[in-house]
């Protein structure tokens, strides 16, 4: 096979066989396809799509390109959850304690920021001392005795995907859904949970504008998860602006585990339960997601998900200080400054990828992949659409390393905000859950 034929064929609007995708994933896997052509195949899937057969078959060889995890030695129903990436999404972090605090093991595989979307394990790298990188055996003996691990994804899983995102990242080809879809699924299947909870951003902080590319994705993903028999739940959620309120590492933390004591934001707060539910009711406890919410529920009020972070970030290297007192482990930022309202009336919006890119500035993320990143600086949202604001009222406080860089995040900040005379419905986060 040639893959300039591939890259013609599909140029064309033509159809792949499955044998053809699974050579052409395994060359370039092996250096035998040149990125340049591999590139010029993700820009014709952009324009032209994938079938549902190709996109399965495109999903086996991503998956078959590397190994896959073997969760059984846990003897139980692993349920897994990933984001779609967002602003502000520390969801995990507060979710992987609180589901272990109801008795469901988290064997969870978790990536890194780019661009500006955070990663969960920057976010847990803000915890002096904590170790993402272990081994799998490690983790399974981890989650056999503390109920919860969150390490770094081994680059033996699904190795076609990480060289893949690596062009589609700086060729414009992210957002096909076909290869979005694969991208996560492949590494899904390949962490080797039984049941999959997918959270779809929607808005201009995520992948998906707009909720028809967010549907065709979960379609795509669940579609996916169902041929693979691990049946897949996709929550389609607001990403138009930052989840809770805090955007940057240490600050995320500490927001996130404000969640497992009940104290954080309101939109933060409910997506956590309402995923804590559905990822209880995709496990062996044989429950509804109502009586899983009732469980979460009971976790956080009887301080049994904040005692499962303390035993987590405790065997991971972390202080267990952390989950109660987080700013007594972590570094805070030096410089800290308002932004004030410029006008009183309401929020209309506080654009997530406005408030993204001002953190990413800052330094809480990374524009390339080896850029390092500082853990302590970032962005809090202290007024979001639906909030009714006086003139100089702070909309945000940021959180810098020195004077000169808070002060141009300052404007960056201020443009992510609109206020307008009427008042605007605070949404709900949840949009709707498909599965
Ligand atoms: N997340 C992934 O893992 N892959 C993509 O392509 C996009 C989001």
């Amino acid at each position: 096979m040639r893959a300039v034929d591939l890259i013609e064929a599909k140029r064309d609007g033509g159809a792949h066989s499955a044998a053809e995708i699974a050579w052409l994933v395994a060359a370039f896997t092996r250096g035998e396809v040149a990125a340049e052509q591999m590139s010029a195949w993700c820009m014709a899937v952009v324009f032209r799509g994938l079938s549902d057969e190709e996109t399965d078959a495109l999903c086996d060889a991503m998956v078959g390109s590397g190994e896959v995890v073997d969760l059984s030695p846990l003897g139980r129903r692993i349920v897994d959850k990933h984001s779609t990436g967002g602003v502000g999404d520390k969801t995990t972090l507060a979710l992987a304690p609180l589901v272990a605090a109801c008795g469901v093991p988290v064997a969870k595989m978790s990536g890194r920021g780019l661009s500006h979307t955070g990663g969960t394990l920057d976010k847990l790298e803000a915890i002096p001392g904590f170790r993402v990188g272990l081994s799998v055996a490690e983790m399974i003996d981890q989650v056999g005795r503390v109920g919860c691990a969150v390490v770094a994804q081994t680059a033996a899983l699904a190795p076609a995907d990480g060289a893949l995102y690596a062009l589609r990242d700086v060729t414009g080809t992210v957002p096909a859904p076909a290869l979005i879809a694969t991208s996560v699924m492949s590494k899904k299947l390949a962490a080797g949970a039984d049941a999959i909870l997918l959270d779809v951003k929607v808005g201009d902080g995520a992948f998906a504008r707009d909720i028809e590319t967010a549907r065709e994705l979960a379609r795509l993903m669940r579609g996916i998860g169902a041929r693979a028999g691990r049946p897949t739940i996709c929550e389609l959620t607001r990403m138009d602006e930052p989840l809770g309120c805090a955007v940057g590492n240490a600050l995320e933390v500490d927001e996130a585990f404000a969640a497992l004591r009940g104290e954080a934001p309101a939109d933060f707060q409910e997506l956590v339960l309402t995923s804590a539910a559905r990822l209880l009711a995709l496990s062996d406890l044989g429950i509804d997601a109502g009586e899983g919410r009732r469980l979460a529920e009971a976790a956080l009020e009887s301080g049994e998900a904040v005692a499962a972070a303390e035993r987590w970030i405790e065997a991971q290297g972390g202080a267990p200080r952390a989950v109660a007192e987080p700013w007594a482990v972590m570094e805070r930022a030096p410089v800290s400054i308002e932004v004030a309202a410029p006008r009183a009336g309401h929020v209309t919006r506080c654009s997530a990828l406005a408030i993204g890119r001002a953190a990413m500035r800052l330094g809480a993320g990374r524009a390339r992949k080896e850029d390092a990143i500082d853990h302590a600086v970032g962005v809090v949202a202290l007024a979001k659409r639906g909030d009714e604001v006086g003139i100089g009222q702070p909309l945000a406080v940021v959180h810098a390393r020195d004077v000169a860089t808070a002060e141009a995040a300052r404007d960056d900040v201020l443009a992510a905000f609109e206020i307008a005379d009427g008042a605007v419905a605070r949404e709900s986060v949840l949009i709707e859950t498909i599965g």
